[in-house]
């Protein structure tokens, strides 16, 4: 039994996962894998086609690398243009035969049985994302594996309740003819998910949970540094009655399986989630390959602003959890804060008391609060990211190195910048490192927070819930948490405004996203 485990997703749950990045573990060292895990591990991988488990052997393969020892653990063969026509084939037949008559109650309970079989294989999957992500397994078990399970649950329910309306109709009646209008919502047709490193299965589950809601089917292209946890997923998908076709997985770098995905004429939609400059050429290539539906999920420079009459003690406490969960690698952490000139040193000397009590340990270990960030490329970035705010004179609070050269480690980082034109301040990092600046007046702090080209989340915190109700509408982000950070639930609609992308995902509002809207009029 482990101490994170959640079955529903409230804010109680959600603290405890938070508190996670503090909270000192009785349990010991490294957690041994499961036979099934080895098992998995062992085999050839590749993709995920009409229903089988395909690998290639003529394709080059990706090299999967434990971010926690820097050691390969396994390599995937790249799907091959012929594999992704195979792909996109499969889910064109798929969605025009057996899922397009398969009954919305039939997919609410298909998907259904898919959570149910996720819940039972809930460790494979957890250890199988920790080694290849280098997620904790506390938060691999509690929030990737069990979070993908609420949200398959909520689009479940979706399934059934898709409609269009009835319409009273205006137009003139010569000869005393009447008119009758509706809506049908449809599905779009194939839908190709992009999905980044951070959270291989839920972002997954985003995609393809509301696609195979509303009637449409999906292709799923994983980041080449995650490719393994959703092919088993995939398998779950089958085992638990999703007819073949319906979800495929296709692995390859962005370069080629990508755009090949994007380009392909039967895909109706890309829906990506990655970093800003990728999708923005997503979202330019969806469009020159016929005017394809697209959501675009990107990158962030979030703020978080402290009212000066918010206590030290909570404002350290609300960095932790806005800045540090997972490493700082999920999209809608904080990593500008803003603090009262008044408190600024206080909470710069009580902020490294907590940072230096997190436990950095592998991912495996289930004493560790702390674990490696998820790739080289992205441990090389971190770095470089420290050099240069050394080189603009940031002041390093604590952290700003490498922790451990055994795997891809760096320090959980504060930096007091010198001003809102800091590297630190305006370029995503997704990493570890929180930069501060103080204001004086709670218009320079509004100003300081909306003063990015991104607008993904944002936080307030401050015991003026009046206050804080008037700063809300204000604050230019598609989330604005007041008095917390980083709680999602699928109830609520998440996409960024200006450069943080386009759409929403979760809530109702993923309907319009996955279907089109169709107008009949009948004349009577
Ligand atoms: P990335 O943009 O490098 O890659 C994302 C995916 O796009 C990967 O699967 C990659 O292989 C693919 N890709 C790369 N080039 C492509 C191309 N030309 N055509 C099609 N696909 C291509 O992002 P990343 O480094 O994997 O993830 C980190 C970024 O994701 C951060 O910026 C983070 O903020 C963002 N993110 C956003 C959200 C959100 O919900 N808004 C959630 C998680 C992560």
């Amino acid at each position: 039994m482990d101490h994170f485990a959640i079955s529903t997703i409230h804010p109680g749950n959600w603290q405890r996962l938070l508190r996670f990045q503090t909270g000192v573990s009785k349990k010991m060292a490294n957690i041994s894998l499961l036979p099934a895990v080895q098992a998995f591990m062992a085999r050839r991988h590749g993709q995920f086609i009409d229903g089988n488990a395909t690998a290639d052997s003529a394709t080059a393969t990706i090299e999967v690398v434990n971010p926690s020892s820097k050691e390969v653990i396994t390599a995937v063969h790249q799907a091959s243009d012929a594999d992704v026509e195979q792909a996109v084939k499969s889910a064109h037949d798929a969605f025009k035969g057996t899922w397009h008559a398969t009954s919305p109650a039939r997919r609410g309970e298909l998907l259904n049985r898919l959570a149910d079989l996720m819940q039972e294989n809930r460790e494979e999957l957890a250890q199988i994302e920790s080694l290849c992500s280098g997620k904790l397994i506390g938060l691999s078990r509690a929030f990737e594996i069990d979070y993908s399970i609420a949200f398959l649950r909520y689009y479940a329910g979706w399934a059934t309740k898709i409609q269009g309306r009835t319409m009273s109709l205006s137009l003139p009646s010569a000869q005393g003819e009447q008119y009758t209008g509706f809506t049908l919502r449809q599905p779009l047709g194939v839908v190709a998910g992009i999905v980044p490193w951070n959270f291989s299965v839920m972002i997954a589950v985003w995609k393809f949970g509301s696609a195979l809601a509303c009637g449409c089917t999906a292709v799923i292209k994983p980041s080449e540094f995650t490719p393994l946890t959703m092919l088993r997923v995939a398998e779950l998908a089958i085992e638990a009655g999703i007819p073949a076709g319906v979800l495929n997985v296709v692995n390859g770098n962005g370069r080629t399986v990508g755009p090949a995905l994007i380009a392909h004429p039967m895909v109706s939609k890309v829906t990506f989630t990655g970093s800003v400059p990728t999708g923005t050429g997503v979202g330019v290539a969806a469009m020159q390959a016929g005017l394809k539906h697209v959501t675009l999920e990107l990158g962030g420079k979030n703020p978080a602003g402290f009212l000066r009459d918010f206590p030290v003690d909570k404002t350290v406490d609300g960095i932790i959890e806005a800045a540090y969960l997972h490493q700082g690698e999920v999209c809608a952490s904080a990593e500008r804060f803003y603090i009262h000139r008044s408190r600024i040193d206080d909470v710069m000397e009580a902020l490294p008391k907590k940072l230096s009590a997190m436990r950095i340990g592998n991912a495996l270990d289930e004493s560790a609060n702390f674990g490696p960030l998820a790739n080289r490329t992205h441990f090389e970035k971190i770095l470089s990211v420290f050099s240069k705010a050394k080189q603009e004179g940031g002041d390093f609070i604590y952290g700003g190195t490498a922790a451990d050269e055994a795997g891809f480690f760096v320090k959980p980082t504060a930096v007091l910048a010198h001003s809102q034109a800091d590297t630190i301040m305006t370029e995503e990092t997704f990493g570890p490192v929180a930069s501060f600046l103080a204001y004086d007046d709670h218009e320079e702090m509004l100003q300081y927070m909306n003063d990015s080209r991104f607008g993904l989340t944002a936080s307030v915190w401050t015991n003026d819930l009046s206050h804080a109700l008037r700063l809300v509408p204000q604050v230019e982000a598609g989330t604005v948490w007041v008095n917390m950070h980083n709680y999602i639930d699928p109830a609520m609609p998440f996409g960024g405004v200006k450069s943080s992308g386009i759409g929403r995902e979760f809530g109702e509002a993923f309907i319009e996203h996955f279907t089109e809207l169709k107008s009949v009029i009948i004349r009577y």
